[in-house]
């Protein structure tokens, strides 16, 4: 591995994406989880670190499955070249269920509307879709209603007997997991349990049973069943503080997000800083300009108060976070333009990580590391396959990037 550019190849700004880091946890999760397959949940370019590099490294790892929200989003796995089971549920009318039927997708099936959709969809293509039914046991969100699942269920026989699906599996989603202990999760296992042995009791035979998510897998054996679908673990954060920190849980973080210093300036005290002059020097002291901002993904709401090692050191962002750049006060500390200030990591370097910009920002973890736009360009490292690469374009959407993103310093 190059280290001058893995640690010096960026200009403005860029998120390292480790995916040696990746595959561990998902060895980890693995050995935690026992004999369930595991679900690599890549929804939302991979919650920002890349879809198709990290889809790719979980299956390395051992990913029987992978799962998205959107068709549109498993469709792009397919059309990248990733085969094998890949399921999606987030659909709306109109599909596209013709497209998830020839791409092979195991499409999530939460009400009436979208059986006959799917259905439909089969006919025309002359081959089953492989649909797997929604429960909603208590979270509220999709998912079948119990007082309507008889219903649904002896629709999907019918169709399954008539050979234009096949019911591959039975499946839900806990509303309060990152809270182990809470009571709702007792009481959505029950009704899943009972949901679930009414589907077989009318004959529907899945392959994969499913309910947990990462705060599940890592917290509640008797949620595993045959498939755990994890998400936010497997790219090293933490679900929540009452789950445990990710060291604790034995992840480590996959995006490092840096940026370079890109000005330091001396100011006199009494200076205002950045919109608002929220924040005002106290003294004489040093700015550092920092040139990430919200448009980046950086929290607004971080304000103030988001914790970033410049130069190897720690301060905080002072005053307001503007769409491209954001105001350190680096008091007496010498530092110069071009060094590397570190928002968030593993936290090796004395780094912040994921987890304390979310408290900075009244926030999620799953939050800050998602929302990393797509101008912030991505670098991955721990390739299985090659020398590292960067992004020429920002990963899922083909939307340019910084053009010097990627560029080994020259001198
Ligand atoms: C996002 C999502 C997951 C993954 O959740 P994590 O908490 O990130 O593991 C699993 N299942 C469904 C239905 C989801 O929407």
């Amino acid at each position: 591995m190059n280290d001058t550019v893995t640690t010096s190849g960026f200009s403005r700004a860029r998120a390292e994406i480790d995916l040696g880091a990746l595959r561990g946890n998902v060895a980890t999760l693995r050995a935690r989880t026992g004999g369930a397959a595991l679900m690599a949940v890549v929804k939302s370019d991979a919650y920002g670190h890349g879809a198709l590099p990290c889809a790719r490294a979980a299956r390395e790892a051992g990913a029987a499955w992978v799962g998205t929200a959107t068709p549109w989003e498993a469709l792009a796995l397919r059309a990248a070249g990733l085969d094998g089971p890949l399921m999606c549920w987030l659909w709306t009318p109109g599909g596209p269920w013709r497209e998830g039927v020839d791409a092979g997708l195991d499409m999530s099936v939460s009400g009436m509307w979208a059986l006959a959709e799917v259905v439909a969809a089969a006919r025309e293509a002359g081959r089953p879709a492989r649909i797997q039914l929604k429960a909603d046991t208590g979270l509220g969100r999709n998912g079948c209603q119990p007082g309507d699942w008889p219903e649904l269920v002896a629709a999907a026989r019918a169709a399954e007997a008539s050979g234009a699906v096949r019911v591959t599996g039975v499946w839900s989603h806990f509303a309060c997991a990152d809270e182990p202990g809470h009571p709702s999760i007792r009481l959505q296992l029950d009704m899943f349990r009972e949901m679930l042995a009414y589907a077989e009791g009318q004959g529907i035979e899945p392959e994969v049973r499913h309910i947990a998510n990462s705060p599940a897998a890592l917290t509640l054996p008797e949620a595993h069943f045959d498939l755990v679908r994890t998400g936010i673990a497997m790219y090293g954060v933490s679900p929540s503080p009452e789950v445990g920190t990710a060291r604790e849980l034995g992840l480590r973080p996959v995006m490092t997000l840096s940026a370079r210093v890109a000005l330091v300036k001396g100011v006199p005290a009494g200076h205002g800083v950045s919109y608002g002059h929220t924040y005002v020097t106290g003294e004489e002291t040093t700015l550092g300009l920092i040139p990430v901002g919200y448009a980046d993904g950086v929290p607004r709401h971080a304000s103030g108060r988001g914790p970033v090692l410049v130069g190897g050191e720690l301060h905080t962002v002072a005053g307001r976070v503007a769409m491209d750049q954001f105001v350190v006060d680096l008091g007496r500390h010498k530092v110069q333009e071009g060094a590397e200030a570190v928002l968030f990591g593993p936290g090796d370097r004395g780094e912040p990580t994921a987890e304390d910009w979310a408290r900075a920002s009244d926030t999620i973890a799953y939050e800050i590391v998602t929302r990393i736009g797509q101008r912030v360009p991505r670098h991955y490292v721990g390739t299985d396959t090659g020398p590292d690469t960067d992004t020429d374009t920002g990963p899922g959407t083909g939307t340019p990037a910084d053009p010097n993103g990627g560029t080994p310093p020259s001198a």
